[in-house]
């Protein structure tokens, strides 16, 4: 059985849709015996209108949280949405000038002063208008630049984005630069989720067999559900995922791993 001791995607309320504070979530991920809490608020347009520093305040303090809490230990990063397909992330074009206080700044981008603070990112899709029918090639093309952002750690919930690609050009990419597909649990749980199941199946099959690393999230939204991985277990399990090519199976795998990549 593969061992998950570390989810690496969970929301509190700061993602405005989600329901727990970080403390619940900490709190939560110890009663769940998880040695490692990733705290990952979304970073993207479907927060507010106006993108501006303000509104994403929260991630520029992100420094003021313990490395261990409750006896976990603590990262904070967000899921930051991919917004092309050129693989950009949200607010990569959106210039700020001023700090959360007022003054001025050395002028900077959106993206750089929300990165700046987190320990790593997930790069998701969520509104998808944009990548509506675009070919396979650039499909894949845009989730391979993403990997390629330093920040960028993880590549969240591919199976259930609903935006086709070629699993096996995007999984090999994440293998060479270090970096992680995820697994997510809550896109088991979905009412319509039989597709799901086979899609996310077929893409954790080919991580193991090219030899990339995965992650866990649960994508909590409210602190009952997280560090619960019940699904991605079983079918881990059912697949006979190799374990030492899961991030998660313990902290410090997971933190090495992201040093390797991140630096
Ligand atoms: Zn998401
Ligand atoms: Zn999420």
């Amino acid at each position: 059985m593969v061992r998950i001791a570390c989810d690496v995607h969970t929301h509190t309320l700061f993602s405005r849709h989600a329901y727990s504070t970080v403390q619940e979530d900490v709190v939560a991920a110890s009663e769940q015996g998880m040695e490692l809490l990733g705290v990952t608020d979304h970073y993207s347009c479907m927060l507010f209108n106006d993108y501006t520093i303000e509104n994403f305040a929260y991630f520029v303090n992100l420094h003021d949280w313990p490395h261990e809490w409750h006896g976990v230990r603590l990262l904070h990063g967000c899921e930051a949405d991919i917004v092309d397909l050129d693989g950009h992330i949200f607010g990569y074009d959106i210039v700020v000038d001023h700090g959360i206080n007022g003054d001025a700044i050395r002028r900077s981008t959106l993206k750089e002063q929300v990165f700046r603070d987190c320990d790593y990112a997930i790069a998701s899709i969520h509104g998808r208008d944009w990548a509506e029918g675009a070919s396979i090639a650039s499909t894949t093309q845009m989730y391979v630049n993403a990997l390629q952002d330093p920040k960028v750690l993880i590549l969240g919930h591919l199976g259930r984005a609903g935006v086709p690609f070629d699993v096996d050009a995007v999984v090999t990419a994440a293998r060479d630069l270090g970096k992680m597909i995820e697994i997510n649990e809550a896109s088991l749980h979905r009412r319509d989720a039989s597709e799901l199941v086979v899609a996310c199946r077929g893409i954790a099959e080919r991580c193991a067999e090219l030899g990339t690393m995965i992650s866990f999230g649960s994508d909590a939204h409210t602190c009952w559900k997280v560090g619960v991985h019940d699904r991605v277990s079983a079918m881990l399990d059912e697949i006979h995922f190799p374990e030492e090519l899961c991030a998660c199976r313990s902290a410090a795998a997971f933190e090495g791993a992201l040093r390797a990549a991140l630096g």
